[in-house]
């Protein structure tokens, strides 16, 4: 039985802990702040092994300058003069490639199937409650040239076995008998679920800590103590905790993480909203990405989540009211009759999706040291993929086969 050092309660530290734990080993985590605040918490809840292509693809950089003329859009990279933001910048355009999508495909598939198979497991072998249901995304259009966008998309998916349905608006009506949709035609995909992050969190948390796994809130990790190639000890602002392994699942903020270790990492935090609709009389059936707006709407019990925007932000966390009343007026569009209220800024919630250049989340042994370990990267699409990382993590430490071929999320590919 090793002593590992999770850094980071979001999903990815969490699920490490839990698979960390269940191979036999003490686990201590360490996260800066309260753990109900990170990007893990208050996301829409959506597990898409649908999302198979990565963000970095042909044409999202045409399309994301439109978008950044307008403060209401869902896209928005602040300009600076940043070191790091111009290398992200850089890695991000050679990579939208025809070329890249087709390499990132199946590992993406992969990644994210396993993880649903172990979701399915989680949601049943008794350890956990998140509300956990199987009944697929529909990603809604208005526009024929997102029509003409998502069918592509959805020939890619059925090729790669991920199956997609091309819907016309009164099926996609049929599917949500309760509430009216305006649109011109949705993709359906079977086979994604959704679930309620909060609650899973919580569990999460509840389930750890009565399994003796210790995990320190507002407990910043701020040095290590290094021997040779190995670290042997994490220093907090509270003390320093020995241990024989670490794992870096620290977000948006693993580059400081990394940078105490003498690397940098190509990580920008993708700043994004949500807020709760409670206990709406008629909420929809399946949770829903609203194309033309970047916005989605996820049915959790009464209440309906909205969410959405992606503004390339480091970690800086303000909340800009602007973004957020983007994503008010572009329900009304495809929901006529959901009526949404803009939130007060209390009642927003915002988070930093951990951006790697090339779409593809960094997992594997990082090569400065020969005990730290990587689970971070994972964009918009970190909650899906959260316990195939954290069952990969646990292989990597356990010397062991790993469930897939990792290579392509090799830490030190740039
Ligand atoms: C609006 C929105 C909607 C989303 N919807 C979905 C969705 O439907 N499906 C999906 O799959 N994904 C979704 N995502 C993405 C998903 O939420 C993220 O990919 C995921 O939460 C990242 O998890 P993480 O554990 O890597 O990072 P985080 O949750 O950010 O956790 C990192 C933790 O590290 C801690 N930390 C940082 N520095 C230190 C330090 N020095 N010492 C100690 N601790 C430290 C932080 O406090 C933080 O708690 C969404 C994101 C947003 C913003």
């Amino acid at each position: 039985m090793a002593h590992i050092g999770v850094v980071g309660g979001g999903i990815i530290g969490l699920c490490s802990a839990y698979y960390l734990q269940k191979a036999g080993h003490q686990v201590t985590l360490f996260d800066q702040d309260n753990i109900a605040d990170g990007c893990s918490f208050g996301n829409a809840g959506m597990i898409v092994p649908s999302h198979i292509i990565p963000l970095t693809q042909p044409g999202i950089i045409a399309k994301g300058m439109r978008w950044m003329m307008k403060s209401t859009s869902p896209f928005y990279i602040k300009p600076q003069f940043n070191k790091e933001l111009l290398r992200w910048g850089w890695l991000f355009y050679r990579h939208a490639t025809p070329e890249h999508v087709e390499r990132s495909v199946p590992v993406l598939r992969n990644l994210s199937l396993l993880s649903k198979m172990l979701y399915q497991d989680l949601a049943t072998n008794g350890d956990l409650t998140f509300e956990w249901q199987e009944r697929g995304l529909l990603m809604l259009y208005k526009t024929v040239s997102a029509e003409y966008e998502m069918a592509e998309e959805a020939e890619v998916a059925n090729w790669a076995g991920i199956q997609a349905k091309i819907l016309s608006g009164h099926q996609v009506q049929d599917m949500e008998p309760n509430v009216r949709v305006d649109v011109r035609g949705g993709v359906w995909y079977p086979g994604d679920a959704h679930l309620n992050p909060g609650q899973l969190m919580r569990s999460l948390v509840t389930y750890l800590q009565k399994n003796r796994v210790q995990i320190l809130e507002n407990h910043s990790v701020t040095g290590f103590n290094k021997t040779g190639s190995l670290i042997s000890a994490i220093q907090t602002q509270h003390g320093t905790y020995q241990v024989d392994t670490v794992v870096v699942a620290a977000g948006a903020w693993s580059p400081t993480i990394t940078r105490m270790l003498g690397s940098d990492l190509c990580i920008q935090g993708g700043k994004g909203y949500s807020f709760m609709l409670r206990n709406i009389d008629n909420n929809l059936r399946v949770p829903a990405i609203l194309l033309e707006a970047r916005a989605t709407a996820t049915p959790m019990g009464h209440d309906l989540r909205l969410a959405g925007t992606l503004e390339v932000a480091d970690t800086d966390r303000t909340i800009n009211m602007n973004r957020v009343r983007g994503i008010v007026q572009s329900i009304a569009n495809y929901y006529p009759d959901i009526k949404v209220n803009m939130p007060t800024v209390e009642t927003v919630w915002r988070g930093l999706r951990p951006c790697s250049p090339d779409g593809l989340p960094y997992i594997g042994k990082f090569t400065r040291f020969d005990n730290v370990i990587l689970a971070t990267g994972h964009g918009m699409i970190g909650l899906s993929l959260a316990p195939a990382t954290g069952k990969l993590v646990s292989e990597i430490i356990d010397n062991q086969t790993t469930s897939l071929d990792i290579s392509a999320f090799r830490p030190d590919r740039f």
